[in-house]
């Protein structure tokens, strides 16, 4: 291998390869070491194969512009009813429990077997979605620009105004409905939000309210409270460590082992019926979920502009450089503010790398996070269609002037995140 300053030849094609010090070297014409860590998040391979075969269809559909709407289809349908099956089982555990009370004698036994019908009922229910007690809240007289700029997306996209800004030291942006009454809020991971330019800023909020205004976040409800029913029903049907201990202490005892026996009979039968039931709800609602993105996705090249939401996109890949520079800048840098690193490191990227990034979305496939399209599509979509200009711009003062609405709630999370290190 020949080198000389900042060059170097790929020992694959040899074509010459451009070193840049910190970053990984690869080669853009073969893809040489393009992914040097490989996936630490290991799919099944079915799972794998069927959303790269939803991803590149669904694509197919919306780059051809047939889909419109976000709409009523078969696979929305399909999620609801399989989610309501779900939801219904607490109830039914509930009334099964009352009903024993009244109508099973004799007393001693129906007391004790209504108390586990019930027991299990309320340990089914559906929850509400929470907001994780570490988020800094930001209310609308805390930030008049921020909610200002806000309130101008959602009418853009067509949506209710957001209730409450939640800030916290994740590197995303989310959009969620909390408690029974389903208020809108918005969560603004730091990591993620410092790094982005005014303009990706409207594109990231204008994708998250474009969620709001889709109905995919008490869509997301419904589905989310039936799988965590799912949950609650395979920890109570899968062996645990717990039965083998008992299993060991029967032994230890030279006491009947036979229910623990029973037990694994049990979950053999009914393990499997939930597992697969899982499975049945995750293949449903993977379609709509990753057509939710694509629709999110073009809400925001309308309200933000293409260029910058592609743009956003592709700095959202920089979600972990933005964290760990954070994490770095806590713990070591004295003398420069943590969100001001942030900001470098991701200023600081190479276009190569954000390319090289681009590459290793495509190459896994899929996200991490598989509710979400491979990102090299996603930006790949909104460069597709016909290029559409701003319908709300956020101008450099107001930007600045958000930066300093947030500064104390920032503070606060920057502090217990140094906290937690
Ligand atoms: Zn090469
Ligand atoms: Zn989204």
């Amino acid at each position: 291998m020949q080198t000389e300053a900042g060059v170097t030849r790929c020992p694959q094609c040899a074509q010459q390869i451009r070193l840049d010090p910190g970053y990984v070297t690869w080669c853009d014409q073969c893809d040489w070491n393009v992914d040097p860590t490989g996936s630490d998040h290991q799919q099944p391979a079915w799972r794998v194969k069927l959303e790269h075969q939803l991803a590149d269809t669904l694509y197919r559909e919306l780059e051809n512009g047939r889909i419109q709407r976000p709409g009523v289809d078969a696979a929305r349908i399909a999620a609801y009813l399989l989610s309501a099956v779900l939801l219904v089982l607490p109830l039914v555990a509930l009334v099964g429990g009352v009903a024993l009370l009244v109508f099973y004698r004799p007393l001693w036994l129906s007391i004790p077997l209504a108390a586990i019908a019930i027991a299990i009922g309320l340990m089914l229910r559906p929850r509400a979605t929470r907001l994780d007690p570490d988020v800094q809240l930001v209310f609308r007289e805390d930030a008049p620009v921020l909610f200002g700029l806000l309130d101008q997306i959602a009418a853009a996209v067509g949506t209710t105004q957001v209730a409450a800004v939640a800030l916290d030291a994740e590197p995303n942006v989310c959009f969620v409905r909390v408690g029974w009454r389903f208020r809108p809020v918005i969560g603004i991971g730091l990591p993620l939000w410092t790094g982005l330019r005014p303009q990706e800023r409207v594109a990231v909020l204008a994708h998250e309210l474009g969620h709001g205004r889709n109905g995919d976040a008490r869509h997301g409800w419904v589905v989310d409270a039936a799988e965590s029913v799912l949950e609650q029903l395979e920890a109570a049907f899968t062996e645990q460590p717990y039965d083998e201990y008992k299993l060991d202490a029967a032994h230890a005892l030279g006491t009947d082992t036979s229910t623990s026996h029973l037990t694994r009979v049990i979950n053999s039968i009914v393990g499997p019926i939930i597992r697969g039931y899982a499975w049945l709800l995750d293949r449903v609602s993977l379609r709509g979920n990753q057509r939710a993105e694509y629709l999110a996705d073009r809400t925001a090249a309308e309200v933000a502009g293409s260029e910058a939401a592609a743009w956003a996109l592709e700095r959202t890949l920089l979600g972990d450089t933005s964290y760990r520079a954070l994490e770095r800048a806590l713990r070591f840098e004295k003398d420069l503010p943590p969100l001001e690193a942030v900001r470098r490191a991701v200023a600081e990227t190479p276009k190569r790398e954000i390319e090289r990034r681009l590459r290793v979305s495509r190459l896994r496939e899929t996200r991490t996070d598989s509710s979400h399209p491979p990102t090299y599509l996603r930006a790949k979509l909104i460069r597709a269609r016909p290029a559409t200009s701003a319908r709300v711009v956020l101008g450099l003062n107001e930007n600045q002037a958000i930066d300093q609405e947030l500064a104390a709630a920032a503070e606060q999370v920057l502090k217990d995140l140094r906290g937690s290190l």
